[in-house]
């Protein structure tokens, strides 16, 4: 039996962008509807065409999507919460798009002045991560007595204009218990059963519509299976599947389980009836000879070989060499990406500028569907017939193993030395508060800022000018210097107490980082969507980490000169630039975290000697890194909480050590942010109106805190009375000693007014605070 190749979801932003620009120019209103639905549809013919070019055999409709595929599934079945004010019928864009993004002010154009047809003034629904992926999806939200109603015909549209152009396509669906599953609902007990009771017909009727325009097979996703399931699930799971069965007997469903391995879910996963399933080697290689050895023969096995969510080359050898006997053994099996390639940058034919060794080492969306087109060649016709291709392959493994680019002897060297130690300060947290109140010699409910100032237009022009030349070197430096100093007297003016240099010089909070150590590469089209129209271009860490000289220190020496307060050194974690970035596949993450960490250590104890009494290490990203399982929760915390500490305990007791985390759920990982052993640590608590602190405050965390105080997306200014309030809450949970005064997170992204406004206040309140306690 022929191996085929599938793909099982391709990158939809475009090569250049495309689907950016054009919905941000039908956003601004200066594009139409017809205009941005036209580019839409010229992007998704690309893609397929590409594809099938590419030698896909199976190619995916409905993967495509105007903002986001949870958002899709939830139109398709017109989960649209009241306050839209959405009344049945075709989900229209403007819903879709209030739904993704909030609406604000304007009327139905098509009804004129005095329309009822929409709640004009909408949050957008509530954003969240995409399984461990930095993409983001709109979380489905359901009533009580949620109701469901086929309201988008967008799978079934895209599987015909596909067919339209001669292509024969496989549709994507979220499978309804993932879908379900990533849902909330404001009611007290999200009745799962009832809510799939009434999803079902729905979903029954797009598959139904789907075989009648002539689709063979569907693709489902069920990236679920890879998660802890209760024995509910196991059973919605038999319910859903069951009934697609009986409903639709002709219609092949390939079941896809991506980002992990079905573990204890196996045998509920192989029960349902389905046609055929697909597993995710990449993460989960150990799962092959399992799935083999209990699959039912007429089991189709989608075997997702190629990295979906990074972005090296495949070492095709070893991989023919695990699937030879498979084939052989006369399975029906395909290949595919591990995942939708929508987590990988598109092409890396773009990237002329890159270094051409490192550039032999990666493969992008388009080179990962060339990679399982040679591997199903060599399966079907003998690995001779794609001897070059493999051979190339072989090559850049080999060079990849050996490349002294990627192994510097001095790295594991120093990595070996590495003792116990040095991942702990000296003294315990109660001496090394009395060491920094002495040295620092600060008010109660001190107050900071988390770090950036905002990065106004002028500077975004300066950097841009910069790059492309039209400002020397030390032009551009000039400018951070103004820039910098303005903000110093500004602050002191105002009566911080813990000040920053605003960041300015700042692109990313990553990349800034990356950019100055060894082993990390930048592409310039590397681009992966992380919601709607944004995209994030994540550093390549693909060697040996390194930091060849001081990153930060003539900027915060430069800072400190300006004043006599204690002006903080800002460094981002290690933690955080390994989730951030695409990490190497050749060590294991902890071992690369290290490397990080050991750079950021050495950065951190240059600050302490050029004088800094004060070094911020942000983790922000500590928490996603959390794996889907927790089995495996504890193992991933012990070396992250360990990496940081390695990168903060380089310095003396009195040198004060803040972290930054910005997310407030820290329930789960309280343990684990004590472990890090933070003098200070600032959360985003403004939201939650202080309750997370509850979780602080019986774990007993004994060090300080910086409660945000305000929340910093949005450009409201908060009262004073109401930062007060916040802090009487705070204090309501900890001692008075433990806190510290500052907003949620960094202000990069907000105007000046709203920030002067917001801070003035915010030192006010504090002042308030002392006189209170
Ligand atoms: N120091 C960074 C800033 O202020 C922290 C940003 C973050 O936590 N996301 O921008
Ligand atoms: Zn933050």
């Amino acid at each position: 039996m022929a191996v085929s190749v599938a793909t099982l979801g391709f990158p939809r932003i475009g090569p250049r962008r495309e689907l950016k620009a054009a919905l941000e120019r039908y956003w601004a209103g200066t594009s139409s509807r017809a205009e941005l639905l036209a580019a839409a549809a010229e992007l998704r013919a690309k893609a397929w065409a590409r594809q099938k070019a590419l030698g896909a055999d199976i190619i995916p409709s409905n993967d495509f999507s105007l903002y986001d595929q949870v958002l899709d599934t939830s139109a398709m079945v017109g989960a649209i919460p009241s306050l839209y004010g959405w009344i049945g019928g075709p989900v229209d864009l403007d819903t879709y798009f209030a739904m993704a993004r909030g609406a604000q002010g304007e009327a139905h154009a098509a009804c004129g002045a005095g329309c009822m047809h929409k709640a004009t003034n909408v949050p957008a629904a509530e954003m969240t991560k995409w399984f461990d992926t930095n993409y983001h999806y709109l979380v489905p939200e359901f009533a009580p007595g949620q109701a469901f109603a086929l309201s988008s015909t967008k799978a079934i549209d895209e599987y015909l204009e596909a067919k339209a152009q001669g292509i024969e396509t496989r549709p994507v669906l979220i499978g309804p218990v993932t879908y379900l599953k990533l849902g909330k609902s404001h009611a007290e007990d999200l009745h799962r059963q009832a809510l799939l009771r009434a999803l079902l017909p729905v979903y029954a009727e797009v598959l139904g519509k789907l075989a009648a325009a002539g689709a063979a097979w569907v693709q489902i996703d069920e990236p679920c299976l890879v998660l802890d399931l209760t024995a509910e699930e196991h059973r919605l799971l038999a319910e859903a599947y069951a009934y697609f069965a009986r409903a639709v007997p002709g219609l092949k469903l390939m079941l896809t389980t991506y980002f992990g391995g079905l573990g204890d879910n196996l045998d509920a996963a192989l029960a349902l009836p389905v046609a055929g399933l697909h597993i995710d080697l990449v993460r989960a290689p150990e799962q092959l000879e399992p799935v083999l050895a209990k699959a039912p023969r007429d089991r189709v096995l989608s075997l997702g070989v190629i990295d979906g969510r990074n972005v090296w080359r495949a070492d095709l050898d070893a991989i023919l060499d695990r699937l030879e006997p498979v084939a052989r053994a006369g399975r029906s099996i395909v290949l595919a990406p591990s995942c939708s390639l929508l987590h990988s940058p598109i092409d890396l034919a773009q990237e002329t500028a890159l270094d051409a060794e490192v550039r032999s080492w990666l493969a992008f969306a388009v080179q990962k569907i060339e990679e399982l087109a040679i591997l199903a060649r060599a399966l079907n016709e003998g690995r001779g017939a794609v001897a070059e291709a493999l051979a190339a392959a072989a090559a850049a493994a080999r060079s990849r193993r050996t490349s002294p680019r990627i192994h510097d002897p001095a790295v594991g060297a120093r990595l070996a030395q590495v003792t116990e130690a040095m991942a702990r300060r000296n003294a315990g947290f109660a001496e090394r508060r009395r060491l920094q109140a002495e040295a620092l010699r600060l008010p109660a409910f001190p107050t900071t800022t988390i770090g950036s100032f905002p990065q106004t237009e002028a500077v975004r022009k300066a950097r841009a000018a910069h790059g492309k030349g039209a400002l020397t070197d030390a032009q551009y430096e000039e400018f951070l210097r103004e820039e910098t100093a303005r903000t110093v007297r500004w602050q002191e003016r105002i009566g911080l107490d813990v000040l920053v240099h605003g960041e300015f010089e700042r692109n990313d909070m990553v990349q800034y980082f990356g950019e100055q150590l060894a082993g990390f590469v930048f592409t310039k089209h590397g681009w992966v969507q992380s919601y709607g129209s944004r995209c994030v271009r994540p550093p390549i860490l693909f060697g040996d980490v390194s930091r060849p000289q001081p990153m930060t220190v003539a900027w915060w020496r430069y800072a400190q000169s300006l004043t006599d307060r204690p002006m903080k050194g800002m460094l981002t974690g290690p933690v955080t630039i390994l989730n951030w970035s695409f990490v190497r596949d050749d060590i294991p993450r902890a071992l690369a975290c290290r490397q990080l960490a050991l750079a950021i250590r050495d950065e951190v104890v240059d600050l302490e000697q050029a004088g800094a009494r004060i070094v911020q290490i942000d983790e922000a990203a500590l928490r996603e890194g959390l794996p889907l399982r927790r089995g495996e929760w504890e193992a991933y915390l012990r070396w992250a909480v360990e990496c940081f500490r390695l990168a903060a305990s380089g310095v003396a007791d009195r040198t004060q050590i803040h972290t930054h985390m910005c997310y407030s759920e820290f329930n789960d990982i309280i343990q684990a942010i004590g472990a890090m052993d933070a003098d200070v640590i600032s959360i985003e608590t403004a939201r939650s109106k202080m309750e997370l602190l509850g979780a602080f405050a019986e774990y007993r965390y004994p060090a300080e805190i910086g409660p945000g105080v305000y929340d910093i997306h949005s450009p409201r200014v908060p009262a004073v009375e109401e930062m007060v309030e916040l802090l009487r809450a705070a204090r309501r949970r900890l001692a008075p000693e433990q806190l510290w005064v500052n907003p949620d997170c960094g202000l990069k992204t907000r105007k000046w007014p709203e920030t002067e406004a917001a801070l003035v206040n915010m030192v006010a309140a504090a002042q308030a605070a002392r006189a209170e306690a």
